[in-house]
Parts: structure tokens; sequence; C-alpha cells
């Protein structure tokens, strides 16, 4: 099969695409004939065929390229597997605008104000945890004079991570610290998305990783994200996405016990209390769900606001999305707003706005149908927008409140005062991120501390930082990733007893 393609960017600029399975560094073909359509989300046009892989035989091959690598990975001197990392993160600086363009092509994130974003974070997660690689230490005891005991953090083998196509090279460096700390890894991109990776893939044997170390492989979930998880060979699964595919790996990897971290959806409420400096929750407000186009697991979807500002907050906020989420063609610099992944994610957003419409929502901004700007576009009006929607009057148990929508739709109500705010808050399935905005820091941190969320924000929303875990609670999984807790998902510890002495 063809195992490259040249493809023209929307700027003009051209690469190489591989198109085959990332395995012992190199680009192969895969046993089968299946592949993966990408499509350019602003346009709906097709982009490339990339090969899927085997769920049988190719899943087998990538599984045992990383297992050989294992032993040798594991045993690599730290300082050399960090200058490894180094050398990566240089070579992705210098293909930063390219792996940028992909990214948005393969998206349809806006290049200047989005996907540049991720290729910068990509590097600084490398960076971040290249530093861990010779400080992720034990403990030492020595609870008698002759007798001393200490731990190792040992890597767990071939890790398999699953990634979502919201942030397609962002999440998969989240996993890279399955690397950082010894393991070894085999990547099953999202369908959607399956171009970045590969090309970062061609930087990765450039750096000089050891074969095996990061293998990528394409496909369906369904068939070969199912057969990594089930696989024996595979000592951890690593997952971002869906709640509902989480709820099957979790069955799935009991097939040997295999740790899970579940990074899973979200509807995360965002509280703007009366004593709240309003303009700042207004930007932040709308930061924490129009950002990536609503495609965001901790967006802040669910805002309610304390009933004297209500009326204010949504004006103010309606004006500020209209002035400042420019939605457009993802290649022009001043575009904030894309369009959405595919088509049936866009129908999925339109039938939600609809729902919340039928449920006695009041639509303050957005609504059905394509953006204007979008509407009178030929190509762009074939590409998969939807308007940037601010739907008010929802009550806590409208659907709409309840379900995770992930496009560019924010539902906001009312609360009476702090309690109210806090049962609203609690009254739902899922626990990723949470906000609150007041002045009364007395009040934010009781509601901090009693939120039933992996996160909460203190007059902001969605602000992610790498020294920091990010994870989830309920319905949203569990684990941590990001900063020194995200080291333990991918490492046991080891007890070792010394005796010192000559007693029994
Ligand atoms: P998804 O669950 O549909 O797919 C995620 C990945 O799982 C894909 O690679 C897919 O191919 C794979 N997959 C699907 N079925 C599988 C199966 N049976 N076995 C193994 N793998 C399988 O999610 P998505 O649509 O790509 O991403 C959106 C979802 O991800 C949203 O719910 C969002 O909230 C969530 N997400 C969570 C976080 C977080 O950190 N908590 C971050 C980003 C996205």
């Amino acid at each position: 099969m063809t195992l490259t393609k040249e493809i023209s960017l929307p700027s003009g600029a051209k690469y190489t695409q591989p198109l085959g399975l990332f395995i012992n560094n190199e680009n192969v073909d895969s046993s089968c004939e299946d592949v993966v359509k990408s499509y350019n989300p602003a346009t709906g046009e097709a982009i490339v065929a990339i090969q899927a892989a085997d769920p049988k035989k190719d899943v087998d091959r990538a599984v045992k390229a990383a297992r050989d690598a294992f032993g040798g990975w594991k045993n690599l001197p730290a300082t050399e597997k960090r200058d490894l990392f180094y050398k990566l993160c240089s070579l992705i600086e210098e293909n930063l605008e390219l792996l940028a363009e992909v990214e948005s092509l393969d998206t349809g994130k806006p290049v200047e104000t989005n996907a540049k974003y991720d290729i910068q974070e990509l590097i600084a997660v490398l960076k971040y945890y290249a530093g861990w690689i010779d400080k992720n230490n034990g403990q030492s005891f020595v609870p008698q004079p002759n007798k001393l005991c200490y731990t190792v953090h040992q890597p767990l083998g071939v890790v398999g991570c699953i990634i979502p196509f919201n942030y397609p090279l962002a999440m998969m460096s989240w996993k890279w610290t399955a690397i950082a700390t010894g393991n070894t890894a085999v990547f099953k991109s999202a369908e959607q998305t399956p171009l970045s990776i590969l090309f970062f893939a061609q930087l990765v044997a450039k750096a000089g990783f050891p074969p095996g170390v990061f293998n990528v492989i394409s496909g369906l979930g369904e068939t070969v994200g199912d057969s990594l998880v089930k696989h024996l060979g595979v000592n951890k699964i690593a997952f971002t996405g869906s709640t509902k595919v989480g709820q099957i790996i979790q069955r799935n990897a009991s097939v040997n016990l295999k740790p899970i971290t579940l990074e899973c959806g979200g509807k995360s409420p965002l509280m703007v209390f009366d004593d709240a400096d309003i303009d700042q929750a207004v930007k932040w407000t709308a930061f924490g769900i129009f950002n990536n186009m609503g495609q965001i697991c901790s967006g802040t979807s669910r805002c309610f606001v304390q009933e004297s500002s209500y009326e204010a907050f949504l004006t103010k906020l309606a004006k500020h999305v209209e002035d400042e989420y420019i939605v457009g063609n993802p290649i022009h610099a001043k575009t904030v707003v894309g369009p959405q992944i595919s088509k049936d994610q866009q129908s999925t957003v339109q039938k939600y706005i609809k729902i919340g419409i039928d449920e006695g929502c009041r639509v303050v901004l957005g609504g059905l149908g394509l953006p204007e700007i979008v509407e009178n576009d030929e190509q762009l009006s074939k590409g998969y927008y939807v308007k940037p929607t601010i739907l008010a009057d929802v009550k806590n148990h409208f659907k709409i409140a309840q379900e995770e929508i992930f496009g560019p739709v924010i539902v906001i109500g009312t609360f009476k005062d702090f309690d109210d705010a806090l049962e609203i808050a609690n009254d739902v399935q899922y626990g990723l991120g949470s906000a609150i905005f007041s002045k009364d820091l007395v009040k934010c941190h009781k509601f901090a501390h009693n939120v039933e969320a992996g996160m909460c924000w203190i007059n902001s929303s969605n602000d992610v930082d790498i020294n920091v875990p990010f994870g989830g609670a309920k319905m949203s999984g569990f684990g941590r990733e990001l900063g020194s807790y995200g080291l333990s998902n991918f490492t046991s510890v080891k007890s070792v007893y010394v005796n010192l002495g000559d007693q029994l």
C-alpha cells in the first residue's frame, strides 16, 4: 500500500503525511485493507485515507515491538532518556508551524488562536516530564538500627494509550509520562484525527528514541482500541475520552486486571455570585466553554448566576462572545471559533440546542443553523460549523443541563444562595471541573472544599497548568494527569526490606 502522500495545506505549504502504522520507528503497512478517512472539518472535504491496524495482527505487532523495547528503555540511564526528550522538543520547535497547520487541517482548530497553543503545550509537557525522569524517587525507612527499607518506583511495562479527537497532540503529550517513567507505549489515535501523531512519530524516530519505545496505530475504537485494551501483553491502559467508552474499558481491562486511568466527560458547573467581579466572570465564562469550539472535557458548560445579577450577566456575556469569539476559517489569524470535528458532532450539537429550546430555554445568542459568515461562504458552508450559543432560563434537571454536549453551547440559570449553588453544582453525574466567581474568598474556599469535582477554579475557568494535577471524580473518571501526581499512573511501588543484622 502507499506509505506516504504529499498534502497541500490551506496556507499553500506542502508536507509529506505518513499513511501507515508507526511500529519500531518505521512507517509500515497494515496487515489489512481497512482505513480511517480524515476530513477537513472546515470544508467537509476528504483529505486522505490512513491505514487502519488489523485488530489482531497489528495490535500484536505493535505490542510486541513495545515489549521488546521495554528492557532496554527501562534500563537506559535517566540522563540519556532526558536528552532524547529535549532533542525531540527541539525538533517539534523547528516544525511548530507545520505541526500546527496539520493539527488545524485535521481538527478544524484555528491555527493562530488554538492549534499553535496545543503544539506549545506538547513541548512544555515533554520538557516538564523530561525534568522528572531522574527525580521520580521512592522513600527510605530505618525502622530499627539493623533494618533498612526502601521503595522504588518501577515502570509497569507496555502502556496502551487511547486518545480523543479534541486535543490529538496535547492529550497525547500528557500520556508521554508513561515513557518518561520508563514504560514503552502503543498509542491509538482517535479515528477522526489520525494525521498529526503520525507526523510527530517521524520526529520521535529522528530524535533517536530506540525503536519500539513509542508506537502508533490508527483505527476504530470498537475494533483496534478494544483489542489493545484486552491484550494480555499490555500492562496498563491510559484512556481519555467519553464516559460511555470509559465504562467499556473498565470492564474489558479486567481480563488481566491491568490498571487503568480514565479521563472522561464532564458537565462542569460555573457559579457566579452577586459579589463577583462580573466583567472577569464574563471573560472566563466565555473562555471556559467557547474555546476549542466547546470541545473541552472540563468545559464549564453549566452556568448559574445569583438572581439579582442574572440579566446583566447574560447581556454582558452575549456581547463579549459576539465581539471576541469570531467564527471563521481556521486559517485566518483572527478566527477563534472553527468548525466542530465532524458532521455527526455538528448534528449532535444542533440536536441539543433544539432539545434546550423545546425544554423552555431562551436563546440569548446563536441557536440553530449555520453562523451567518459561514452560510454565505461556498466552501465553509459545507463545513461542520455551529453557532456559539447561549441558552438561558435553564433548570438543572433539564436534559440540556445534565448531558455533555461537547460543543459551543452554554446553558445558564439562576441560584438563590450559597447552599442552593452548591446543591445545583453537585447535582450531576459528572465531576471533572467546577468554578466559582466571588470576591469573598472564604465562600470560594468553602465551595472548593465541598464541590464534587476533581478541580475547582476560583475566579477563573479552565486555567490548566502542567504542574497541577488534572482529573475527575464521579463519572468523569479517576487518576490524575500532569504534575508530579501524573507519575504515579505509570509506576508501581516496590518495597525492599534489607536485614542488616543477624537475628531472625
Ligand atoms: P470517545 O470515547 O468516542 O473516543 C476516545 C478514544 O477511545 C478514541 O481513540 C476511540 O477510538 C477510542 N475508543 C472508542 N471505543 C473504544 C473501545 N470500545 N475500546 C477502546 N477504545 C475505544 O471520545 P471522543 O469523542 O474522541 O472525545 C470526546 C470525549 O472525550 C468527551 O466525552 C470528553 O469529555 C472526553 N475528554 C476527556 C478529557 C479528560 O481529561 N477528562 C479530555 C479530553 C476529552
